[in-house]
Protein backbone atom coordinates (compact mmCIF):
# COMPACT_ATOMS: atom_id res chain seq x y z
CA UNK A 1 0.00 0.00 0.00
CA UNK A 2 1.11 3.87 -0.47
CA UNK A 3 0.58 6.58 2.32
CA UNK A 4 0.74 10.29 2.57
CA UNK A 5 -0.29 12.72 5.28
CA UNK A 6 0.16 16.35 5.82
CA UNK A 7 -0.32 19.13 7.64
CA UNK A 8 0.49 23.33 7.50
CA UNK A 9 -1.14 23.60 4.27
CA UNK A 10 -3.68 25.19 3.01
CA UNK A 11 -5.55 22.43 1.87
CA UNK A 12 -4.22 19.47 2.77
CA UNK A 13 -6.55 17.26 0.76
CA UNK A 14 -5.16 19.07 -2.50
CA UNK A 15 -1.65 18.21 -1.30
CA UNK A 16 -2.60 14.31 -0.39
CA UNK A 17 -4.40 13.71 -3.72
CA UNK A 18 -1.20 14.89 -5.46
CA UNK A 19 1.06 12.14 -2.96
CA UNK A 20 -1.62 9.25 -3.59
CA UNK A 21 -1.85 10.10 -6.82
CA UNK A 22 2.58 9.53 -7.12
CA UNK A 23 2.10 6.58 -4.76
CA UNK A 24 -0.62 4.41 -7.40
CA UNK A 25 1.90 2.19 -8.09
CA UNK A 26 1.83 1.13 -4.62
CA UNK A 27 -2.12 -0.11 -4.35
CA UNK A 28 -4.50 0.14 -7.20
CA UNK A 29 -7.49 -1.16 -5.95
CA UNK A 30 -9.12 1.94 -3.49
CA UNK A 31 -8.01 5.28 -2.04
CA UNK A 32 -8.79 7.15 0.83
CA UNK A 33 -8.28 10.23 2.06
CA UNK A 34 -8.82 11.86 5.66
CA UNK A 35 -8.99 15.30 6.89
CA UNK A 36 -9.53 17.71 9.63
CA UNK A 37 -10.31 21.36 9.71
CA UNK A 38 -10.94 23.36 12.43
CA UNK A 39 -14.84 24.40 11.85
CA UNK A 40 -15.86 21.48 9.99
CA UNK A 41 -14.07 18.76 12.13
CA UNK A 42 -13.20 15.01 10.64
CA UNK A 43 -13.83 14.33 7.46
CA UNK A 44 -13.63 11.78 4.98
CA UNK A 45 -14.10 10.05 1.33
CA UNK A 46 -13.38 6.48 0.74
CA UNK A 47 -13.61 4.66 -2.61
CA UNK A 48 -12.50 1.81 -5.08
CA UNK A 49 -10.30 2.99 -7.95
CA UNK A 50 -7.97 5.29 -9.10
CA UNK A 51 -7.16 8.34 -7.13
CA UNK A 52 -7.45 10.43 -10.55
CA UNK A 53 -10.90 9.30 -11.07
CA UNK A 54 -12.06 9.70 -7.22
CA UNK A 55 -10.35 12.80 -6.09
CA UNK A 56 -10.28 15.57 -8.73
CA UNK A 57 -13.78 16.74 -8.74
CA UNK A 58 -14.20 19.75 -6.83
CA UNK A 59 -17.49 18.53 -5.35
CA UNK A 60 -15.50 15.94 -3.98
CA UNK A 61 -12.71 17.88 -3.13
CA UNK A 62 -14.63 20.78 -1.63
CA UNK A 63 -16.23 18.03 1.17
CA UNK A 64 -12.62 17.55 2.64
CA UNK A 65 -11.22 20.94 3.80
CA UNK A 66 -8.27 21.61 6.37
CA UNK A 67 -4.98 21.86 6.86
CA UNK A 68 -4.38 18.49 8.36
CA UNK A 69 -4.95 15.25 6.04
CA UNK A 70 -3.48 11.75 5.55
CA UNK A 71 -4.27 9.23 2.98
CA UNK A 72 -4.17 5.65 1.47
CA UNK A 73 -4.46 3.63 -1.39
CA UNK A 74 -4.76 -0.12 -0.92
CA UNK A 75 -3.31 -3.01 -2.62
CA UNK A 76 -5.05 -6.16 -0.14
CA UNK A 77 -3.06 -8.17 1.34
CA UNK A 78 -5.03 -9.23 4.35
CA UNK A 79 -8.43 -8.77 4.91
CA UNK A 80 -11.22 -8.97 2.04
CA UNK A 81 -9.25 -9.73 -1.03
CA UNK A 82 -10.50 -9.43 -4.75
CA UNK A 83 -13.49 -7.42 -4.51
CA UNK A 84 -12.45 -5.41 -1.30
CA UNK A 85 -15.04 -4.49 0.60
CA UNK A 86 -15.67 0.03 1.05
CA UNK A 87 -15.36 -0.98 4.72
CA UNK A 88 -11.64 -2.38 4.40
CA UNK A 89 -10.88 1.18 2.49
CA UNK A 90 -8.23 3.11 4.71
CA UNK A 91 -7.88 5.55 6.16
CA UNK A 92 -9.69 4.29 9.47
CA UNK A 93 -10.69 7.21 11.48
CA UNK A 94 -11.80 6.41 15.33
CA UNK A 95 -13.59 8.52 17.88
CA UNK A 96 -12.13 8.23 21.64
CA UNK A 97 -10.63 10.09 23.80
CA UNK A 98 -9.16 13.31 23.06
CA UNK A 99 -10.50 13.83 19.97
CA UNK A 100 -9.59 10.45 18.06
CA UNK A 101 -7.40 9.86 15.27
CA UNK A 102 -7.05 8.41 11.96
CA UNK A 103 -4.43 5.89 10.66
CA UNK A 104 -3.07 4.56 7.45
CA UNK A 105 -1.11 1.55 7.44
CA UNK A 106 1.48 0.08 4.89
CA UNK A 107 2.57 -3.51 5.92
CA UNK A 108 1.13 -6.27 7.38
CA UNK A 109 0.24 -7.17 10.90
CA UNK A 110 1.27 -10.84 12.09
CA UNK A 111 -0.25 -10.94 14.63
CA UNK A 112 -3.60 -9.89 13.66
CA UNK A 113 -5.77 -12.42 14.62
CA UNK A 114 -4.90 -13.29 18.10
CA UNK A 115 -5.09 -9.19 18.51
CA UNK A 116 -8.88 -9.21 17.14
CA UNK A 117 -10.20 -12.03 19.16
CA UNK A 118 -8.82 -10.36 22.21
CA UNK A 119 -9.94 -7.08 21.24
CA UNK A 120 -13.53 -8.49 20.19
CA UNK A 121 -13.51 -10.70 23.64
CA UNK A 122 -12.99 -7.38 25.70
CA UNK A 123 -15.79 -5.51 23.86
CA UNK A 124 -14.44 -3.88 20.60
CA UNK A 125 -16.63 -3.23 17.98
CA UNK A 126 -14.36 -3.92 14.40
CA UNK A 127 -15.79 -2.35 11.59
CA UNK A 128 -13.76 -4.13 8.63
CA UNK A 129 -11.83 -7.06 8.34
CA UNK A 130 -8.46 -5.38 7.80
CA UNK A 131 -5.75 -6.46 10.61
CA UNK A 132 -4.67 -2.66 10.63
CA UNK A 133 -7.58 -2.14 12.42
CA UNK A 134 -6.45 -3.43 15.62
CA UNK A 135 -4.50 -0.47 15.91
CA UNK A 136 -7.33 2.37 16.61
CA UNK A 137 -8.75 -0.40 19.01
CA UNK A 138 -5.53 -0.64 20.83
CA UNK A 139 -4.71 3.04 20.53
CA UNK A 140 -8.76 3.57 21.78
CA UNK A 141 -8.44 1.33 24.71
CA UNK A 142 -4.82 2.66 26.01
CA UNK A 143 -5.37 4.79 29.12
CA UNK A 144 -2.06 7.45 28.19
CA UNK A 145 -2.82 10.99 28.22
CA UNK A 146 -2.22 11.91 24.58
CA UNK A 147 -2.57 10.38 21.19
CA UNK A 148 1.36 9.81 20.25
CA UNK A 149 1.41 7.81 24.08
CA UNK A 150 -1.42 5.77 23.42
CA UNK A 151 -0.07 5.01 19.76
CA UNK A 152 3.28 3.91 21.26
CA UNK A 153 1.47 1.79 23.83
CA UNK A 154 -0.75 0.36 20.75
CA UNK A 155 2.24 -0.21 18.38
CA UNK A 156 4.06 -1.98 21.18
CA UNK A 157 1.31 -4.93 20.65
CA UNK A 158 2.00 -5.14 17.22
CA UNK A 159 4.32 -7.76 15.41
CA UNK A 160 5.11 -7.15 11.62
CA UNK A 161 5.74 -5.08 9.42
CA UNK A 162 3.71 -1.46 9.55
CA UNK A 163 4.80 1.87 8.47
CA UNK A 164 2.08 4.19 9.73
CA UNK A 165 0.65 7.58 9.14
CA UNK A 166 -1.64 8.74 12.01
CA UNK A 167 -3.69 12.22 12.52
CA UNK A 168 -5.34 13.98 15.19
CA UNK A 169 -6.94 17.59 14.78
CA UNK A 170 -3.82 19.26 15.56
CA UNK A 171 -0.70 15.98 14.45
CA UNK A 172 0.90 14.38 12.02
CA UNK A 173 2.27 11.03 13.20
CA UNK A 174 4.63 9.11 11.37
CA UNK A 175 6.02 5.16 12.57
CA UNK A 176 7.91 2.74 11.11
CA UNK A 177 8.09 -0.71 13.04
CA UNK A 178 11.73 -1.73 14.94
CA UNK A 179 13.10 -3.59 11.55
CA UNK A 180 11.84 -0.78 9.13
CA UNK A 181 10.69 -3.48 6.76
CA UNK A 182 7.88 -0.32 4.40
CA UNK A 183 9.41 2.44 3.90
CA UNK A 184 8.48 6.39 5.13
CA UNK A 185 10.11 9.70 4.32
CA UNK A 186 9.58 13.21 6.15
CA UNK A 187 9.49 16.44 3.24
CA UNK A 188 9.14 19.64 3.95
CA UNK A 189 6.22 21.48 1.75
CA UNK A 190 6.02 25.50 1.69
CA UNK A 191 5.32 26.12 5.86
CA UNK A 192 4.31 22.65 6.37
CA UNK A 193 5.42 19.19 6.24
CA UNK A 194 4.81 15.63 5.06
CA UNK A 195 5.02 12.10 5.31
CA UNK A 196 5.31 9.16 2.58
CA UNK A 197 6.34 5.71 1.45
CA UNK A 198 8.47 7.27 -1.19
CA UNK A 199 9.99 10.26 -2.27
CA UNK A 200 8.48 10.52 -5.42
CA UNK A 201 5.40 11.66 -3.52
CA UNK A 202 7.40 14.76 -2.47
CA UNK A 203 8.46 16.07 -5.93
CA UNK A 204 4.92 15.87 -7.27
CA UNK A 205 4.09 18.66 -4.65
CA UNK A 206 7.34 20.22 -4.93
CA UNK A 207 8.34 19.30 -1.03
CA UNK A 208 11.97 18.85 -0.16
CA UNK A 209 13.14 15.20 1.04
CA UNK A 210 14.03 15.92 4.91
CA UNK A 211 15.14 12.51 6.09
CA UNK A 212 13.65 8.80 6.29
CA UNK A 213 11.83 8.24 9.32
CA UNK A 214 14.26 5.50 10.74
CA UNK A 215 13.67 2.31 11.41
CA UNK A 216 11.64 1.72 15.14
CA UNK A 217 11.24 5.60 15.56
CA UNK A 218 8.08 8.08 15.88
CA UNK A 219 7.87 11.48 14.67
CA UNK A 220 5.22 13.82 16.05
CA UNK A 221 4.47 16.63 13.83
CA UNK A 222 2.62 19.73 14.35
CA UNK A 223 2.62 23.49 12.23
CA UNK A 224 5.85 24.37 13.83
CA UNK A 225 7.63 21.08 14.76
CA UNK A 226 8.71 17.88 14.50
CA UNK A 227 10.18 15.23 17.58
CA UNK A 228 11.33 12.22 17.34
CA UNK A 229 10.49 9.00 19.97
CA UNK A 230 11.81 5.83 20.37
CA UNK A 231 8.72 3.36 21.09
CA UNK A 232 11.12 0.52 20.82
CA UNK A 233 13.40 -1.85 21.88
CA UNK A 234 16.01 -1.16 19.72
CA UNK A 235 16.53 -4.29 16.73
CA UNK A 236 18.91 -4.29 13.80
CA UNK A 237 17.09 -3.17 10.63
CA UNK A 238 15.89 -5.52 7.67
CA UNK A 239 14.20 -3.23 5.36
CA UNK A 240 12.43 -5.35 2.47
CA UNK A 241 15.04 -5.96 -0.48
CA UNK A 242 11.95 -6.54 -2.68
CA UNK A 243 10.79 -2.76 -2.41
CA UNK A 244 14.14 -2.04 -3.89
CA UNK A 245 13.60 -5.08 -7.15
CA UNK A 246 9.76 -4.00 -7.60
CA UNK A 247 7.75 -2.62 -5.44
CA UNK A 248 9.09 0.83 -5.39
CA UNK A 249 8.83 3.83 -7.83
CA UNK A 250 12.37 3.82 -10.14
CA UNK A 251 12.70 7.41 -9.35
CA UNK A 252 12.21 6.85 -5.27
CA UNK A 253 15.19 7.14 -3.58
CA UNK A 254 15.80 4.22 -0.71
CA UNK A 255 18.04 4.45 2.08
CA UNK A 256 20.11 7.07 -0.04
CA UNK A 257 20.26 5.36 -3.14
CA UNK A 258 18.16 5.80 -6.29
CA UNK A 259 16.22 2.87 -7.10
CA UNK A 260 16.80 2.89 -10.83
CA UNK A 261 20.52 2.54 -10.34
CA UNK A 262 20.21 -0.15 -7.63
CA UNK A 263 17.91 -1.72 -10.54
CA UNK A 264 20.23 -1.26 -13.48
CA UNK A 265 23.04 -2.74 -10.92
CA UNK A 266 21.11 -5.54 -10.61
CA UNK A 267 21.20 -6.24 -14.65
CA UNK A 268 25.01 -5.78 -14.11
CA UNK A 269 25.25 -8.62 -11.98
CA UNK A 270 22.80 -10.75 -13.85
CA UNK A 271 25.00 -10.65 -16.90
CA UNK A 272 28.39 -11.14 -14.79
CA UNK A 273 26.57 -14.12 -12.87
CA UNK A 274 24.69 -15.67 -16.05
CA UNK A 275 26.45 -14.44 -19.80
CA UNK A 276 24.73 -15.95 -22.70
CA UNK A 277 24.88 -15.25 -26.46
CA UNK A 278 22.49 -13.55 -27.86
CA UNK A 279 21.54 -11.04 -30.31
CA UNK A 280 19.11 -8.58 -27.99
CA UNK A 281 18.34 -8.06 -24.43
CA UNK A 282 14.41 -6.96 -24.21
CA UNK A 283 13.10 -6.25 -20.71
CA UNK A 284 9.45 -7.09 -19.53
CA UNK A 285 8.26 -3.72 -19.50
CA UNK A 286 7.66 -1.66 -16.58
CA UNK A 287 9.26 -3.72 -14.48
CA UNK A 288 11.66 -5.21 -15.87
CA UNK A 289 13.29 -2.27 -18.26
CA UNK A 290 15.72 -1.02 -15.60
CA UNK A 291 17.86 -4.33 -15.11
CA UNK A 292 17.64 -5.10 -18.74
CA UNK A 293 19.47 -1.81 -19.74
CA UNK A 294 22.06 -2.69 -16.99
CA UNK A 295 22.07 -6.46 -18.74
CA UNK A 296 22.84 -4.70 -21.82
CA UNK A 297 25.32 -2.47 -20.56
CA UNK A 298 27.30 -4.85 -18.87
CA UNK A 299 26.83 -7.53 -21.70
CA UNK A 300 27.23 -5.04 -24.80
CA UNK A 301 24.29 -6.62 -26.52
CA UNK A 302 21.51 -4.29 -27.52
CA UNK A 303 18.77 -3.28 -25.66
CA UNK A 304 15.46 -3.47 -27.48
CA UNK A 305 11.90 -2.90 -26.99
CA UNK A 306 10.62 -6.25 -27.98
CA UNK A 307 7.88 -5.84 -25.82
CA UNK A 308 5.41 -3.25 -25.72
CA UNK A 309 3.18 -2.16 -22.51
CA UNK A 310 -0.14 -0.67 -23.29
CA UNK A 311 0.09 2.66 -21.14
CA UNK A 312 -3.69 2.34 -19.75
CA UNK A 313 -3.47 -0.81 -17.57
CA UNK A 314 -2.11 -1.49 -14.55
CA UNK A 315 0.11 -3.91 -12.37
CA UNK A 316 -1.33 -6.81 -13.40
CA UNK A 317 0.21 -9.20 -10.61
CA UNK A 318 -2.26 -6.77 -7.65
CA UNK A 319 -5.72 -7.68 -9.99
CA UNK A 320 -6.15 -10.26 -6.66
CA UNK A 321 -7.85 -12.52 -9.11
CA UNK A 322 -6.29 -15.53 -10.62
CA UNK A 323 -8.40 -15.24 -13.94
CA UNK A 324 -7.89 -11.23 -14.63
CA UNK A 325 -4.38 -11.94 -14.03
CA UNK A 326 -4.12 -14.53 -17.19
CA UNK A 327 -5.87 -12.51 -19.44
CA UNK A 328 -3.95 -9.65 -17.86
CA UNK A 329 -0.62 -10.42 -19.69
CA UNK A 330 -2.21 -10.17 -23.15
CA UNK A 331 -4.49 -6.93 -22.64
CA UNK A 332 -0.87 -5.55 -21.27
CA UNK A 333 1.86 -6.93 -23.09
CA UNK A 334 2.57 -7.15 -26.87
CA UNK A 335 5.23 -8.32 -28.89
CA UNK A 336 6.83 -6.27 -30.90
CA UNK A 337 7.88 -8.39 -34.26
CA UNK A 338 10.20 -6.67 -36.35
CA UNK A 339 12.67 -6.76 -33.41
CA UNK A 340 11.74 -10.27 -32.36
CA UNK A 341 11.50 -12.07 -35.68
CA UNK A 342 15.12 -14.78 -36.51
CA UNK A 343 16.30 -13.57 -33.41
CA UNK A 344 17.91 -15.04 -30.17
CA UNK A 345 16.21 -12.74 -27.36
CA UNK A 346 17.57 -12.44 -23.98
CA UNK A 347 13.72 -11.34 -21.62
CA UNK A 348 14.79 -9.36 -18.54
CA UNK A 349 11.95 -9.52 -15.58
CA UNK A 350 11.98 -8.40 -12.25
CA UNK A 351 10.72 -12.14 -10.51
CA UNK A 352 8.79 -15.19 -11.84
CA UNK A 353 6.28 -15.25 -8.76
CA UNK A 354 3.57 -18.30 -10.63
CA UNK A 355 5.37 -18.33 -13.90
CA UNK A 356 2.12 -16.62 -15.16
CA UNK A 357 3.84 -14.37 -17.06
CA UNK A 358 7.05 -15.49 -18.26
CA UNK A 359 4.95 -18.29 -19.62
CA UNK A 360 2.77 -16.60 -22.05
CA UNK A 361 5.60 -13.89 -22.80
CA UNK A 362 7.33 -16.95 -24.12
CA UNK A 363 4.35 -18.37 -26.02
CA UNK A 364 4.49 -14.22 -27.62
CA UNK A 365 8.10 -14.28 -28.60
CA UNK A 366 8.37 -17.98 -30.52
CA UNK A 367 5.18 -17.11 -32.20
CA UNK A 368 6.60 -13.82 -33.40
CA UNK A 369 9.74 -15.89 -34.54
CA UNK A 370 12.26 -15.58 -31.73
CA UNK A 371 15.15 -18.33 -32.89
CA UNK A 372 15.85 -18.70 -28.93
CA UNK A 373 14.67 -17.59 -25.18
CA UNK A 374 16.39 -16.36 -22.94
CA UNK A 375 15.18 -15.65 -19.36
CA UNK A 376 17.19 -13.62 -16.71
CA UNK A 377 15.78 -12.99 -13.24
CA UNK A 378 16.48 -9.97 -11.37
CA UNK A 379 15.63 -11.50 -8.35
CA UNK A 380 16.52 -14.93 -7.09
CA UNK A 381 13.77 -17.78 -6.88
CA UNK A 382 10.87 -16.51 -5.50
CA UNK A 383 9.80 -19.82 -2.78
CA UNK A 384 8.26 -18.29 0.38
CA UNK A 385 4.96 -16.36 1.01
CA UNK A 386 5.75 -12.85 1.92
CA UNK A 387 3.84 -12.05 5.37
CA UNK A 388 5.02 -7.86 5.41
CA UNK A 389 2.82 -6.54 3.02
CA UNK A 390 3.29 -8.13 -0.29
CA UNK A 391 0.79 -10.11 -1.72
CA UNK A 392 2.45 -13.31 -2.40
CA UNK A 393 0.21 -16.60 -3.30
CA UNK A 394 0.26 -19.63 -0.93
CA UNK A 395 3.62 -21.13 -0.62
CA UNK A 396 2.32 -24.45 -3.58
CA UNK A 397 1.53 -21.79 -5.91
CA UNK A 398 5.17 -19.80 -6.43
CA UNK A 399 6.83 -21.96 -8.75
CA UNK A 400 9.91 -21.96 -7.20
CA UNK A 401 8.94 -23.37 -4.39
CA UNK A 402 7.98 -27.11 -6.17
CA UNK A 403 10.74 -26.63 -8.70
CA UNK A 404 14.55 -26.35 -8.86
CA UNK A 405 16.03 -23.61 -11.70
CA UNK A 406 16.46 -26.58 -14.12
CA UNK A 407 13.03 -27.65 -13.46
CA UNK A 408 11.26 -24.59 -14.18
CA UNK A 409 13.22 -23.64 -17.54
CA UNK A 410 11.79 -27.29 -18.88
CA UNK A 411 8.32 -26.43 -17.18
CA UNK A 412 8.68 -22.90 -19.06
CA UNK A 413 10.11 -24.29 -22.31
CA UNK A 414 12.79 -21.95 -22.62
CA UNK A 415 16.39 -21.91 -23.83
CA UNK A 416 17.58 -21.13 -20.06
CA UNK A 417 16.50 -19.27 -17.10
CA UNK A 418 18.57 -18.00 -14.42
CA UNK A 419 18.03 -16.28 -11.44
CA UNK A 420 20.15 -13.74 -9.97
CA UNK A 421 21.83 -14.76 -6.72
CA UNK A 422 20.89 -13.65 -2.94
CA UNK A 423 24.26 -12.55 -2.92
CA UNK A 424 24.55 -10.94 -6.30
CA UNK A 425 21.31 -9.08 -5.06
CA UNK A 426 22.65 -7.80 -2.23
CA UNK A 427 26.21 -6.55 -3.80
CA UNK A 428 23.78 -4.75 -6.05
CA UNK A 429 22.22 -2.73 -3.13
CA UNK A 430 25.22 -1.51 -2.16
CA UNK A 431 26.16 -4.61 0.17
CA UNK A 432 29.86 -4.98 -0.94
CA UNK A 433 29.97 -8.02 0.57
CA UNK A 434 27.23 -9.78 0.16
CA UNK A 435 24.88 -11.00 2.07
CA UNK A 436 25.57 -11.30 5.64
CA UNK A 437 24.39 -14.81 6.57
CA UNK A 438 24.93 -14.19 10.16
CA UNK A 439 22.72 -11.09 10.09
CA UNK A 440 21.32 -10.57 6.95
CA UNK A 441 20.84 -6.96 6.69
CA UNK A 442 17.63 -6.77 4.48
CA UNK A 443 14.44 -8.86 4.88
CA UNK A 444 14.78 -11.58 2.22
CA UNK A 445 12.54 -14.08 3.28
CA UNK A 446 10.65 -14.51 0.34
CA UNK A 447 14.12 -15.60 -1.57
CA UNK A 448 15.40 -17.50 1.67
CA UNK A 449 12.49 -17.94 3.86
CA UNK A 450 14.27 -16.75 6.52
CA UNK A 451 11.27 -14.39 8.12
CA UNK A 452 12.67 -11.41 10.50
CA UNK A 453 9.46 -11.75 12.13
CA UNK A 454 7.47 -14.64 13.76
CA UNK A 455 4.77 -15.02 11.21
CA UNK A 456 2.74 -15.88 14.27
CA UNK A 457 -0.69 -15.81 12.75
CA UNK A 458 0.13 -17.77 9.78
CA UNK A 459 1.56 -20.21 12.09
CA UNK A 460 -1.89 -20.86 13.64
CA UNK A 461 -3.00 -21.50 9.76
CA UNK A 462 -0.69 -23.96 9.26
CA UNK A 463 1.90 -22.63 7.78
CA UNK A 464 5.28 -24.44 7.70
CA UNK A 465 8.12 -22.42 7.81
P1 LIG B 1 3.98 -14.26 -12.16
O1 LIG B 1 3.36 -13.94 -13.45
O2 LIG B 1 5.20 -15.12 -12.25
O3 LIG B 1 2.97 -14.81 -11.18
O4 LIG B 1 4.41 -12.88 -11.48
C1 LIG B 1 5.57 -12.22 -11.84
C2 LIG B 1 5.25 -10.89 -12.44
O5 LIG B 1 4.42 -10.17 -11.53
C3 LIG B 1 6.47 -10.04 -12.69
O6 LIG B 1 6.42 -9.54 -13.99
C4 LIG B 1 6.36 -8.90 -11.69
O7 LIG B 1 6.73 -7.67 -12.32
C5 LIG B 1 4.94 -8.87 -11.32
N1 LIG B 1 4.63 -8.48 -9.94
C6 LIG B 1 3.73 -7.54 -9.63
N2 LIG B 1 3.55 -7.42 -8.32
C7 LIG B 1 4.32 -8.29 -7.74
C8 LIG B 1 4.52 -8.60 -6.39
O8 LIG B 1 3.93 -8.03 -5.47
N3 LIG B 1 5.41 -9.58 -6.18
C9 LIG B 1 6.05 -10.18 -7.19
N4 LIG B 1 6.97 -11.08 -6.88
N5 LIG B 1 5.89 -9.90 -8.47
C10 LIG B 1 5.01 -8.97 -8.76
FE1 LIG C 1 9.99 -7.86 1.14
FE2 LIG C 1 10.14 -10.44 0.52
FE3 LIG C 1 10.56 -9.60 3.03
FE4 LIG C 1 8.13 -9.52 1.96
S1 LIG C 1 9.33 -11.36 2.40
S2 LIG C 1 9.10 -7.94 3.18
S3 LIG C 1 8.58 -9.00 -0.16
S4 LIG C 1 11.79 -9.15 1.21
MG1 LIG D 1 6.31 -7.25 -14.41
Amino acid sequence: CGIFGVVGVSSAANFTALGLHALQHRGQEAGGIVVHDPDQGFNSVRRFGYVRDNFTSQDVMDTLPGPIGIGHVRYSTSGSKGATAIRDVQPFFGEFAMGGAAIAHNGNITNADALRRELIERGSIFQSSSDSECIIHLMARSLQRNIPERMKDALRRVEGAFSVIAMTRTKLIGVRDPLGVRPLVIGQVGDGWCLASETCALDIIGATFLREVEPGEMVVITEDKVTSHRPFEPARPRFCIFEHVYFSRPDSILGGRSVYETREAIGRELAKESPVEADVVCPVPDSGTPAAIGYSLESGIPYAMGIIRNQYVGRTFIEPSESIRNMGVRLKLNVNRALIRGKRVILVDDSVVRGTTSRKIKEMILDAGAAEVHFRIASPPTAWPCFYGVDTPQREKLLAATMTEDEMRDHLQVDSLRFISLDGLYRAVGEARGRDPDAPQYCDACFSGDYPVVPADQLERGFAM
